[in-house]
């Protein structure tokens, strides 16, 4: 909108339509008349005084006003132009109704950026070159300050020196960037927060807008999650893998470190697994670590850095730096008194011990696993030449450990090249005038190593899995020897055959058993199995239907090793079983010990009332079998009688027996169980 007035006399010379439209006028209309005539009264004395100063000063002067016509108020911005030396008057006015709206609409983004700022649960602070200029109520909350103690400061005094460098880098470079670090809490001191900045337009100016957001339950999480990565959730010591991160640091260690691994085995973890209860070994364990936890807490100890972890089921394993002979001798023997005090599991009261391997860094092993395996080696020697014992790993240990992998890889072929063979060892009346069955017992004749006892490699092939054709091969053997045993006259002959644990878990044992008596055409009241206490405590009902099976094929049942575990007797009770064989560890102390008299005639008055025969095992002496016999124990097994013989001397051996004049033809049974 544009109009030229005569300076002096202030009339319109020219006028374009759009300004004489302001008055609802046509430019000819205007033309001619003054200013005042123009606006009229009211507008004249608002808008005459800029006219005049700028004609006075000769500079341009604007003013803006609001028109409202039948399109609604439209905001208008006017200028008085001189020019020709303040000779002419231009008028200029424009249409800033535009301008206007976008910058209501900036007021009310701001309103509506203050509303979200308010409603954020994460921290926000505007600052301009690291001048704080505006935050919200979540950051005031989240630091402990007050509004005013926060704006106008540094940012740089919300956070702890040891991050200033990082901020000042970040401000100067104006990145837009996130990251981790720390926000000052007023009263508790660094709190672990992300920062996200980024540049934005706040009130026409542009600032820097940083979200802070509070990672502490992230960190938390996160740490929670490297703890269980690293610890052990039964025991919380630390795992396996905080093992090998350990052993990695002290073999980096400058200057350069000895240690010493100790590899710890609980001995009597499975057995209480088995007859107590899973809850029970649990309980075991966590006294266990406590205990070690604590000896690895006194004084010297963390003098030798002493440091502990539990690897897997019952193992634990500990450290102790720069240890020397005398050093190690009174560690190990601290830890074998940490389990001198005895434990209370489901309120029993027991005794547990532990067997321990040593292994030196660096003479047994320069990586981690090889020492770890030389340790474990050491300890399955010390658990093997009797429980509660420690045993340092040395050359001949590494020959045993490579013997035994050895051992693994030669029984995979030993059926197959028939390097197996039965003993057969028999079980007497006291008197040695009855024979009553004989126990199968398996030998292998290695061809470089010469015979091996089942001892060495039973536990090798169950733990490898190649126990399953070695049972059925002993098995079916048995079997056919029987059959040799009733040509000879031995009419109411009887094989022992022992059971591994997992020929027991195989499903259709029961099954595999009686094909086996098909195939040999044997009777099942030849065939007598040995099981132990553990295949029996299975709380399920699957095990006694099995031996209820088996015993209806007339197959009579023995638990082997009795005394060993720690079977409950109301559960013994419970299942069909014929017949109950002491431990030989409980003969072996006879006549002298109370406690192996006491448990043998409470075993024998037991088993009398539960119609349950009992065998003594490993009868070695006369006192021995004479006192089993004042007990009331008759039948007996052991070197007193006849060592195992091999098959062709065991048919000699009853050949000659059965000549005998006082040969007595056994009974089968010599009572019956009433189901
Ligand atoms: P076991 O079933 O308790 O067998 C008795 C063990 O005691 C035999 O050892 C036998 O030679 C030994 N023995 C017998 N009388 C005496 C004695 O008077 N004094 C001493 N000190 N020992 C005596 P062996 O033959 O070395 O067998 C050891 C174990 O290996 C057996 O203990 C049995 O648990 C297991 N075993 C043997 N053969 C087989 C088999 O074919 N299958 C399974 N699953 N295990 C077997
Ligand atoms: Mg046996
Ligand atoms: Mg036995």
């Amino acid at each position: 909108m544009l109009a030229v007035f005569d300076a002096k006399s202030l009339r319109c010379l020219y006028t374009n339509s759009q300004y004489a439209q302001l008055g609802q006028q046509t430019p000819a209309q205007i033309v001619g008349k003054t200013l005042a005539e123009i606006l009229g009264p009211e507008l004249s004395t608002l808008v005459l005084p800029y006219a005049h100063t700028s004609i006075s000063s000769g500079e341009p002067v604007s003013y803006t006003r609001t028109v409202t016509d039948a399109s609604g108020p439209r905001h208008l911005e006017v200028s008085f132009v001189p020019v020709n030396t303040s000779s002419r008057l231009y008028v200029l006015a424009n249409d800033i109704s535009k301008h206007r709206l976008a910058e209501q609409a900036l007021e009310q983004s701001m309103s509506r950026l203050h509303k979200f700022m308010a409603a954020s649960e994460e921290g926000i602070a505007f600052h301009i070159d690291g001048m704080i200029t505006d935050v919200n109520q979540a950051l005031l909350r989240m630091l402990g300050y007050a509004s005013d103690e926060m704006v106008g400061h540094s940012t740089l005094e919300f956070v702890p020196e040891s991050e200033h460098d990082r901020v000042k880098l970040v401000i100067a470079k104006r990145d837009e960037i996130a990251y981790e670090s720390l926000a000052l809490h007023k009263t508790r001191g660094a709190i672990p927060v992300e920062f996200i900045v980024r540049d934005i337009v706040w009130a026409g100016v542009k600032q820097r807008m940083v979200i802070v957001r509070d990672i502490s339950e992230r960190r938390a999480t996160l740490e929670r999650i490297r703890y269980l990565a690293l610890n052990d959730s039964l025991s919380g010591l630390p795992n396996r893998a905080a093992l090998d991160e350990h052993l990695r640091l002290l073999m980096k260690a400058k200057p350069a470190v000895n240690f010493a691994v100790l590899f710890l085995d609980v001995d009597q973890l499975k057995r209480i697994n088995d007859s107590l209860g899973h809850a029970a070994g649990d309980a075991l364990l966590i006294e266990t670590a406590g205990r070690l936890a604590r000896l690895c807490a006194t004084e010297n100890a963390i003098d030798q850095d002493a440091w502990l972890s539990r690897i897997g089921g019952d193992e634990f394993v500990l450290t102790l730096r720069n240890p020397n002979e005398a050093t190690l001798d009174s560690f190990v023997s601290r830890i074998e008194a940490a389990f001198d005090a005895p434990y209370f599991l489901n309120g029993r009261k027991i005794k547990a011990s532990a067997s321990i391997g040593v292994a030196l860094y660096p003479s047994d092993g320069e990586d981690s696993n090889q020492l770890l395996k030389n340790a474990d080696a050491a300890m399955y020697a010390a658990k093997a030449s009797g429980r509660r014992t420690v045993r340092y790993f040395d050359q001949a240990l590494a020959r045993a450990a490579d013997a035994m992998l050895e051992i693994e890889q030669d029984l995979a072929s030993a059926i197959q090249t028939s390097q197996f063979e039965l003993f057969f060892q028999p079980i007497m009346s006291s008197d040695g005038r009855e024979l009553i069955s004989a126990e199968a017992l398996l030998r292998w004749n290695h061809p470089n190593r010469g015979l091996i006892m089942p001892n060495e490699f039973i536990h090798i092939a169950e733990e490898s899995n190649l126990f399953l054709p070695i049972g059925q091969w002993v098995l079916e053997h048995a079997l056919r020897e029987v059959k040799d045993w009733i040509a000879l006259g031995w009419e109411h002959a009887r094989v022992a055959v022992n059971l591994s644990n997992n020929e027991v878990r195989a499903d259709d044992f029961v099954a595999e058993i009686i094909a086996s008596l098909r195939r040999t055409e044997i009777a099942g009241e030849h065939l007598e199995l040995e099981l132990t206490e553990r295949m029996l405590m299975s709380q399920d009902n699957a095990i006694r239907d099995a031996l209820l099976r088996l015993q209806s094929e007339g197959i009579k049942l023995s638990i082997d090793d009795f005394g060993t575990g720690y079977s409950s007797l109301s559960r013994l009770s419970a299942l069909p079983i014929d017949t109950l064989k002491i431990d030989q560890s409980f003969v072996a102390e006879l006549p002298e010990s109370h406690t192996a008299l006491a448990i043998v005639t409470a075993l024998l008055q037991l088993c009398r009332g539960l119609t349950i025969d009992v065998v003594a095992e490993g009868v070695e002496r006369a006192d021995q079998r004479d006192c089993l016999q004042l007990l009331g124990c008759d039948a007996m097994q052991g070197f007193l009688f006849s060592r195992p013989m091999n098959a062709s001397d065991f048919k000699r051996w009853l050949s000659e027996l059965l000549s005998e004049d006082d040969w007595i033809q056994p009974r089968i049974s010599r009572k019956r169980r009433a189901n």
